[in-house]
């Protein structure tokens, strides 16, 4: 399972549109995990496409919420769609 660092997420919203099952805004407008979210292959999409790298692996039995960090590699933008015929 997945958390968000706090002292990371500046808000963005990526995760949130990513994976609306597994992210929501706090009261403070940063990300955190649903209460009970299933891991999902768009809570990893989201993990890699948070721009601060503020989404890290959850150790599942820990009660302090240990987080091992995560090397994640840059991704290029993909915004633009080349689907010229
Ligand atoms: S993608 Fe990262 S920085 Fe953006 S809201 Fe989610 S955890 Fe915070």
């Amino acid at each position: 399972m997945v958390k968000v660092d706090k002292e990371k997420c500046i808000g963005c919203g990526a995760c949130v549109a990513i994976a609306p099952e597994t992210f929501e805004f706090d009261e403070n407008g940063l990300s955190k995990v649903i209460d009970g979210a299933a891991p999902s292959e768009a809570a990893t999409e989201a993990m890699g496409s948070c721009p601060v790298g503020a989404i890290v692996e959850a150790a599942e039995n820990a009660e302090g919420g240990e987080a091992k960090v995560v090397d994640i590699p840059a991704k290029p933008a993909e915004e633009e769609s080349d689907m010229a015929a």
